[in-house]
Parts: C-alpha cells; sequence; structure tokens
C-alpha cells in the first residue's frame, strides 16, 4: 500500500476519516477544490461506526432548549434520507408512558418546572411529553415521516413485551441509518468527485511555513513516511481532535473537547415488531430498544467520561448491567449479563462548553478556524451523524473565508452511491435482485439491497449460481462481495469488512472470520483498493 506523496499543493487536507471528515471531503471536491483525506486507520474505526445511528432531531434535547440543532436535525432527515434511501429508513418509536418518569436535575425544563410546579418533584408530566412531541412534530417541516400517535398498549404486539403497568404509549418518528456504511459512501463519492483518500495513513505532524501546511504522515502499515502541502488543513480529528491541536499541531490554542463514552449491548431478538422503544429512567436519562440486524435487539446508551482517546472505549460490566436493569424496568423478561451477545463503546468528541454532567453536554457543533501558525485550520468539535451533511456547509462556509470556492452548496439530496431510487422502492428492487439473481434467499437479496442498492446486481455481475461467486467464506459473504469492498471501499482486513461494512460478524464463527481474515492478508497485495 505505498502510497506516493502528491508534489501538487492541495487546497484542503482533512485529518479524520470519520463522517465529519468525510462528509467536508465529499463536500469540498463537489465544489471543485483540491482535496485530501488521511485516516489513521479504517473509515470509521472510531466513534462513526458506535453510535446509535439514527437520524433523529434528538428529543430530549428539547429539555435543553437546543432548539437550532433540533430544528436543523429534524429537516435534515428526510433530505438524507432521499439521498441514501438503502442505508437509512423510517423508523417508529414507542415511548411508554409511566408516571414515575423523571427528569435529569438539571435541564433547563426541570429547573423551571420545579420552579413553578414544586409538587411534580422531577417527574416529567405526560402534558409536556405531549407538548415536546407537538414541537417534534412541527419544528422541521415533515413530509415523508408520519407524525405522532397516541397508543393503548393493552392488547397490542407493541403493548406484549413490556410489563403490565404500561398501558399507555406516545408514538413518533424518527431514521435509521447504517453510521459506517454513510462514512464509506461519502468517501467514495468525494474520491469520485476527486478526493484523495488514504485510509491507514496517520499524520504525525503539521507545520505552517509561508502559508501553507506542510503535513507529513505514517504509512500505519508499512510505516512508509510521507509529505504533503495544502493551503488548508481541517482537523476532523473526532476524539482526537485536542490530541492534533496539542502535539500534531503544536498549536497554543484553548479549545477543549470533552470525550464522553457511551456503549450499547445486544442481545437476541425480544420481541416481534419492527418499532423501537425510547426508554425513559427514574434517573432522568432515556433508552432505546431498537429491532437490529434481523434477528437481534440493540439496547443503548450509555453516559460516561473517558480521560483519553488512545484508551480503546469498551463497554464496561457496569455499563452492560445498567443498560440491563433500564431495560428490565420495561420489558416483562428478565435479562442478565448471559443475554448480551455483543457489546460496542464509542467516545463522543463534545465541545467542551463547561456543562454539568455528561448528559448535558452540548451535541451541537462547533466550528473554529485557528490561523496562530501561519497557514489556517479548521478544528471541528462535536456533531451528529444527522447533521454531518450541513456541518459540511457550515464547514465549507468557514473555508470560503480563505479559499475561493468555484461552486456552491450541491449536496443537498444528490444521492450517494446506490442511493439512486425512491424512499419507498426497496421493496421493488428486491424482488427486481432475486428474480435476476434466483439463487438469493431472502435474507441474502435484503443484505444486499440495504447495503449497496442499485449497486448490488454490479456486484453480483453474470452470476447465473451461488458457487459463480467464489469462495464462500459464511453467512452469505462470498468471494466476489469481498474483492469489491477491497476494491472501491477502501477495506483492507476482516474485521473492516463484518463491523463496519456489514454486520455479519454478529453470524460468523471465529473460525470463519479467521479464514475471511487469512485470505484477506493472502489477497491483500494483488487487489488494487480504492484508496489507490
Ligand atoms: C454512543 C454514541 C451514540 C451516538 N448516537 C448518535 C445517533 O444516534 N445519531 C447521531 O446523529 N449521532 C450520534 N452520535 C454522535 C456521532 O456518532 C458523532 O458525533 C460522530 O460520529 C463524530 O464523527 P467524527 O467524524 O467527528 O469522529 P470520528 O468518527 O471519531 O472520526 C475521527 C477520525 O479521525 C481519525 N484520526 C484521529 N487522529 C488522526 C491522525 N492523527 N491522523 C489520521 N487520522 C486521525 C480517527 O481514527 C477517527 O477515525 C453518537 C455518538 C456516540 C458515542
Amino acid at each position: 500500500m505505498g502510497q506516493p506523496a502528491d508534489t501538487e499543493i492541495k487546497d484542503l487536507f482533512i485529518i479524520g476519516g470519520g463522517i465529519n471528515g468525510c462528509g467536508i471531503a465529499r463536500d469540498a471536491a463537489g465544489r471543485g477544490l483540491t482535496v485530501a483525506l488521511a485516516e489513521m486507520n479504517d473509515l470509521a474505526s472510531a466513534t462513526s461506526s458506535a453510535s446509535t445511528k439514527l437520524f433523529h432531531g434528538g428529543l430530549r434535547y428539547l429539555e435543553y432548549f437546543e432548539f437550532r440543532l433540533v430544528r436543523e436535525a429534524l429537516i435534515e432527515r428526510e433530505t438524507l434520507l432521499k439521498a441514501m434511501p438503502h442505508i437509512s429508513w423510517p423508523m417508529r418509536f414507542v415511548l411508554p408512558y409511566h408516571e414515575d418518569m423523571r427528569f435529569e436535575a438539571d435541564t433547563p425544563t426541570s429547573k423551571l418546572l420545579s420552579f413553578f410546579m414544586p409538587w411534580m418533584k422531577g417527574r416529567r408530566p405526560a402534558w409536556l411529553i405531549r407538548l415536546g412531541l407537538f414541537l417534534y412534530d412541527n419544528l422541521g417541516g415533515r413530509k415523508i415521516l408520519p407524525g405522532t400517535a397516541t397508543l393503548d398498549l393493552t392488547g397490542t404486539r407493541e403493548g406484549d413485551p413490556l410489563q403490565e403497568r404500561f398501558v399507555k404509549a406516545y408514538e413518533y418518528s424518527d431514521c435509521w441509518v447504517e453510521d459506517s456504511r454513510l462514512v464509506v459512501l461519502n468517501a467514495r463519492d468525494a474520491q469520485t468527485r476527486g478526493a484523495r483518500i488514504m485510509t491507514r495513513t496517520q499524520v504525525i505532524n503539521a507545520t505552517g511555513e509561508n502559508g501553507i501546511w506542510r503535513i507529513e504522515t505514517r504509512n500505519t502499515e508499512t510505516d512508509e513516511l510521507h509529505t504533503f502541502h495544502a493551503r488548508m488543513l481541517v482537523n476532523a480529528g473526532g476524539p482526537w481532535v485536542g490530541d492534533i491541536i496539542q502535539t500534531k499541531m503544536r498549536l497554543n490554542s484553548r479549545e477543549g473537547v470533552r470525550l464522553v463514552r457511551g456503549s450499547h449491548i445486544v442481545t437476541r431478538k425480544l420481541y416481534d415488531h419492527d418499532k423501537c422503544y425510547f426508554f425513559q429512567g427514574t434517573d432522568g436519562r432515556i433508552v432505546f430498544a431498537i429491532p437490529y440486524e434481523t434477528d437481534f435487539t440493540l439496547i443503548g446508551t450509555t453516559d460516561a467520561e473517558h480521560a483519553d482517546p488512545s484508551v480503546k472505549p469498551e463497554c464496561t460490566p457496569e455499563e452492560q448491567d445498567y443498560l440491563l436493569s433500564f431495560a428490565n424496568q420495561y420489558f416483562k423478561r428478565k435479562l442478565n449479563r448471559d443475554d448480551v451477545v455483543w457489546s460496542y463503546s464509542g467516545v463522543r468528541p463534545l465541545y467542551d462548553g463547561g456543562a454539568s454532567s455528561a448528559t448535558a453536554a452540548t451535541r451541537d457543533y462547533t466550528l473554529k478556524i485557528d490561523t496562530s501558525a501561519g497557514a489556517p485550520v479548521l478544528n471541528i468539535f462535536g456533531g451528529k451523524i444527522t447533521t454531518y451533511r450541513r456541518l459540511a456547509e457550515s464547514a465549507m462556509q468557514k473555508i470560503g473565508e480563505h479559499l475561493p470556492l468555484p461552486k456552491g452548496k450541491w449536496t443537498a439530496g444528490v444521492p450517494l452511491p446506490g442511493g439512486n431510487f425512491p424512499v419507498n422502492g426497496v421493496a421493488a428492487l428486491n424482488s427486481n435482485l432475486q428474480s435476476r439473481f434466483p439463487f438469493l434467499t431472502d435474507f441474502w437479496a435484503k443484505r444486499l439491497v440495504r447495503a449497496y442498492g442499485t449497486e448490488a446486481s454490479q456486484i453480483l455481475g453474470d452470476a447465473q449460481k451461488a458457487t459463480d461467486l467464489g469462495k464462500d467464506f459464511g453467512a452469505t459473504l462470498t468471494e466476489v462481495e469481498i474483492t469489491w469492498l477491497m476494491k472501491n471501499e477502501y477495506a483492507r482486513t476482516a474485521e473492516d469488512v463484518i463491523w463496519r461494512r456489514n454486520k455479519l460478524g454478529l453470524h460468523l464463527t471465529n473460525e470463519q472470520t479467521q479464514d475471511l481474515d487469512d485470505w484477506m492478508t493472502r489477497h491483500r497485495q494483488s487487489t488494487p483498493t480504492a484508496a489507490e
């Protein structure tokens, strides 16, 4: 994977291949800037593959009066859905109501309520939830997603898995998104528009020289060093944004990041319908239970301070117990640690605005230009998966103050690779694929359509039978798909494939994973990658 440095001076050099770095790379390349992006591991290997995977307005942020963030995110949900109907889809959220539900004590709403209605003693009244849902329905100009409804849980499939004390619920809409695929598709589209995407490439040093950045990189597989030059730098290092400012650029900056770990657990499927649950705890926090990868349920998340970005976040036994006991307050079936089949954890890189608790720290983004090195760098703090495209547009506005932009905004509604079909077109795509390739099982066809959209048939080529797809690695993963992922989607290892390009890690045995990894290692040298 030796990647020669460019002699050309790029307009923009982006550090970080998470959703923010890749979203900015796509927007900038489409506006005619010359762009290079360096990611030290795999794309989306940090926070952007560890989210709850929702395009959401964030109902709970209304209690913090984060109206700007909520409105922007609500409007954005449908814009994104149209651009990627394969990897994103609408979901209904059932919010069971019980009068024990409490606020987190220091939200502006809870403070107001305890001042005017002290007898509520921190409880979240039903009228307030209805008011929140009314705002949620109306702040963001919904056209595709259905609005809020009130549900009687008695004798319904939504009420069935829940304890009998829950008789009433509210139901509202948000969207699901395959977070790590979103990142890869943005990177691919950026590359199609001329950006250079380099994975396994760590920025080890960046210095301003005569108004130009000199950037040194190290290939983390081969240790090769290279030098690049750029007019402007974007620091989209996520949890490492502070580390990059201090140890790679060595700038004297007061800006800080607050690292807040969030963990999820995965259990076998806990109920038989396709809606999610929004559970409110007696501690004022909320936790989602979401249908996941056909056979599983995803439960999360937590909020825990995380001191050091270099310490790999992991779901601690305490966090597991917290999530299990949260779910046990709602589901009839009692869960314990033996029910957990997988867990994952990520670190939110939040802007340090001095909030009292991790839960209260703002989820909004902050963009700061620093010119103290003699050349401009844009540092990115915070942000949501949901607002990545809007964040990229705001970033371009700031970048435009330092570089001429040949073109204006363009990304709203423009499909990502494979997403050029209608929002309600998945079923049709599925049946077309199955009639063209009759050997595909339902699970297989659906998985390919959800991952690759209109590109699924291109991957299968002119195969007549399953054996035409080469080696079978298990769980419907075949040689042609792996080769395609290595050539077009920057995949280098089994982990890249089974945890970030798809989630087949939930289905493969350790032996199958090892076999896949060995095969990829053997074929790495002979398969040209997207990054070359
Ligand atoms: C538990 C949890 C749940 C969440 N749920 C949601 C949700 O449901 N919906 C939503 O909208 N948002 C959600 N978020 C927020 C969202 O996931 C993050 O805001 C977003 O992923 C941050 O993306 P990023 O690109 O800034 O950071 P990252 O994805 O962490 O990317 C930064 C990248 O920079 C790379 N890097 C760092 N230093 C260097 C270097 N020196 N050289 C090269 N590369 C470097 C890293 O390897 C990393 O890949 C959630 C976050 C968490 C933690």
